[in-house]
C-alpha cells in the first residue's frame, strides 16, 4: 500500500479496466459518445496547441509522441506503428496516454490507449464520414481486416447507419476473424475475393491496411464517382494506400495539414495541393460534400486532439464508474522543497 497522499496518487486505467468500461457501457454507446466528444473539440479547434506528432522512425516502424492542450488540460499519447509485428505475435499499434492539469502541471490520468486508439480512430472516421458520405449510405467496403477493423465497422453502423460491410484482406484468416467477431451485431457481412470485389456497390470505402511502403490498395479505376473514401492506413512517411491519380479526382479532407502533408496520402502531392481541414466543415466554415458525384477523401493519419478528446472521455467516465486504480507516480514530500529529506527518511 502506498504512503503517498491522495493528491499525489494518479488514477490509472489498465487494459482490464478499459475493457470493463467498454463492456459495461456497450461499444456502440462508447463509440457514439467518443464521436460527440471529438466533434465538440473539433468545433473549438483554434483553441488548441497544435504541433505535428514527433516521430522516431526506423526501418521497421515508428514510435510517436502526440501532445496537445486546450489551456485547461494537457494530454499526450505514446503510440507505435510496426506493420511486421503481427508475424511475431505482437500488435502493429500499441499506445498509452496521459492527461494533466495545466494549472498545476500534475498528471490526473494515465491510461492504456491501445484499445482507446482503435475506438477513437473508428469514432473519428465515422463522425467525419457523417459530414462527407453520400446521403443514405448503407454499404461500406472494409479493406484490411486487422486490429482496427471491427471497431470501424461498428462505428459506421452506430454513427452513419451502415448496414452491410464488404470485407477483404490479403490474409483470409483476418477476414474470417472479423466475420466471427461481428456475428449478431446487425451487420450483413459479405466476404470478398479481392479489393475490386469489395468496393463494388459500396458508397464508403475504408482502407485500413498496414505495410511500411507506398502500396496501391485502390487504383483509380476502382473508385467510382460519388463515393467517400476513409483512408486510415497510410499514416507515416513512405506509407500510403491510394494510387496518386485518385487524389486528383477527390476533394481531400484532413486533420492537421502540416502533419498530413508528411504522413498522409497527400505526401504524394505538391505541398500546395488544396485540402480542407475537417474541423472547418464541422464548424460550418467550409463546405463538406457539395454534390452527389463528388469523390470525398478523408486522408486520416490520426491527430493529437482526437486522443485528447478520448482521454477526457475516459477521465470522466472511468473515474465516475470506478474503473481505475491508483498509481504512486508523483513524489510527494511533506515540505514541497524537501524532496531530499523525504528520500532520507524513507525506510525500504
Ligand atoms: P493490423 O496489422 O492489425 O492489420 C492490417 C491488416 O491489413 C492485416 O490483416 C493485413 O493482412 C492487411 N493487409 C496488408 N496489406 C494488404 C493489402 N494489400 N490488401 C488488403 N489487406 C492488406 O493493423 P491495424 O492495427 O488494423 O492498423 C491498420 C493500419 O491503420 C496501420 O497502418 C495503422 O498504422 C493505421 N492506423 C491509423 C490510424 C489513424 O488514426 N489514421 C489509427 C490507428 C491505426
Amino acid at each position: 500500500m502506498s504512503v503517498a497522499s491522495e493528491k499525489a496518487l494518479v488514477p490509472f486505467v489498465s487494459v482490464d479496466n478499459m475493457m470493463r468500461l467498454v463492456r459495461s457501457f456497450g461499444i456502440e454507446r462508447v463509440l457514439t459518445d467518443l464521436a460527440s466528444e471529438i466533434e465538440a473539440d473539433f468545433k473549438r479547434w483554434p483553441l488548441f496547441d497544435k504541433i505535428s506528432r514527433v516521430g522516431s522512425h526506423s526501418d521497421v516502424g515508428v514510435i510517436e509522441l502526440m501532445p496537445t492542450s486546450d489551456g485547461e488540460m494537457y494530454g499526450f499519447k505514446y503510440v507505435n506503428g510496426h506493420p511486421k509485428n503481427t508475424i511475431n505475435g505482437l500488435q502493429t499499434v500499441t499506445a498509452f496516454g496521459l492527461l494533466a492539469d495545466v494549472e498545476s502541471g500534475y498528471p490526473i490520468l494515465l491510461t492504456e490507449m491501445t484499445l482507446l486508439t482503435a475506438l477513437r480512430t473508428a469514432a473519428t472516421s465515422a463522425i467525419v464520414a457523417k459530414y462527407l458520405m453520400p446521403k443514405n449510405s448503407t454499404i461500406m467496403a472494409m479493406i484490411g481486416n486487422g486490429a482496427q477493423s471491427e471497431f470501424q465497422c461498428i462505428a459506421f453502423k452506430a454513427i452513419c447507419g451502415i448496414t452491410s460491410i464488404r470485407l477483404y484482406d490479403t490474409d483470409f484468416s483476418a477476414t474470417k476473424k472479423v466475420t466471427q467477431n461481428l456475428q449478431g451485431r446487425g451487420l450483413d457481412l459479405v466476404v470478398c475475393n479481392s479489393a475490386e470485389d469489395a468496393v463494388s456497390g459500396a458508397q464508403i470505402i475504408t482502407t485500413c491496411t498496414a505495410d511500411k511502403k507506398c502500396a496501391t490498395i485502390l487504383t483509380d479505376n476502382m473508385v467510382g464517382s460519388g463515393v467517400h473514401i476513409n483512408a486510415i492506413g497510410g499514416d507515416c512517411p513512405g506509407k500510403t494506400e491510394l494510387h496518386r491519380d485518385i487524389l486528383f479526382r477527390s476533394e481531400i479532407f484532413v486533420e492537421h495539414p502540416a502533419q498530413t502533408r508528411i504522413e498522409g496520402e497527400i505526401q504524394q502531392l505538391d505541398a500546395d495541393h488544396p485540402v480542407t481541414e475537417v474541423w472547418e466543415v464541422m464548424a460550418g466554415n467550409k463546405r463538406g460534400r457539395s454534390n452527389a458525384s463528388q469523390i470525398t477523401l478523408f486522408d486520416s493519419v490520426g491527430f493529437a486532439i482526437e486522443d485528447f478528446s478520448a482521454l477526457k472521455y475516459i477521465f470522466k467516465n472511468a473515474l465516475s464508474a470506478k474503473f481505475y486504480d491508483y498509481l504512486d507516480l508523483i513524489a510527494d514530500p511533506n515540505d514541497p522543497r524537501d524532496l531530499f529529506g523525504m528520500l532520507e527518511r524513507f525506510k525500504a
